[in-house]
């Protein structure tokens, strides 16, 4: 893990911190969304919660992790699968266990409705309860 965070820090030219690097590899050791409180816990006192969140800052900047706002308007993050120069990024994400999925380009038709109106973000956040969740509490269906 820590060699690929490694090969991700040099290809963005992003200086090697331990800070940069344990927080990068926590994403690419899970395919979950993380907010900053998670990484916090996670990192355990490791990393102050303000240089997290710098390197958060930096990861997404340089469109290495994605930001949503989930459905109580907290901050998450996830590892961006996409290529730079897609579609509109949309993502599934479970609300039990916190897995997300990449979901295919938007048509390029669906993106043409916004006609002459200048697109600056486009990440676009689904969430629900996952087929595996799903199996596991009936109940909640
Ligand atoms: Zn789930």
């Amino acid at each position: 893990m820590t060699q690929e965070a490694i090969a991700i820090l040099k290809e963005n030219e992003l200086k090697i911190t331990q800070n940069r690097l344990d927080v990068l590899a926590i994403f690419l050791g899970s395919e979950k969304a993380f907010s900053l409180l998670d990484l916090e816990k996670i990192l355990d006192e490791k990393h102050d919660r303000s240089s997290i969140f710098r390197s958060l800052q930096t990861y997404t900047e340089k469109g290495i992790l994605e930001k949503f706002c989930n459905a109580s308007g907290t901050s998450i993050y996830v590892f961006n699968h996409h290529k730079p120069d897609c579609n509109g990024k949309s993502h599934f994400k479970c609300k039990d266990c916190d897995n997300v999925v990449s979901l295919p380009n938007l048509p390029i038709e669906y993106l043409q409705l916004l006609g002459k109106n200048k697109m600056e973000t486009m990440n676009l956040l689904i969430e629900g309860t996952c087929e595996n969740c799903q199996n596991k509490n009936p109940n909640t269906l």
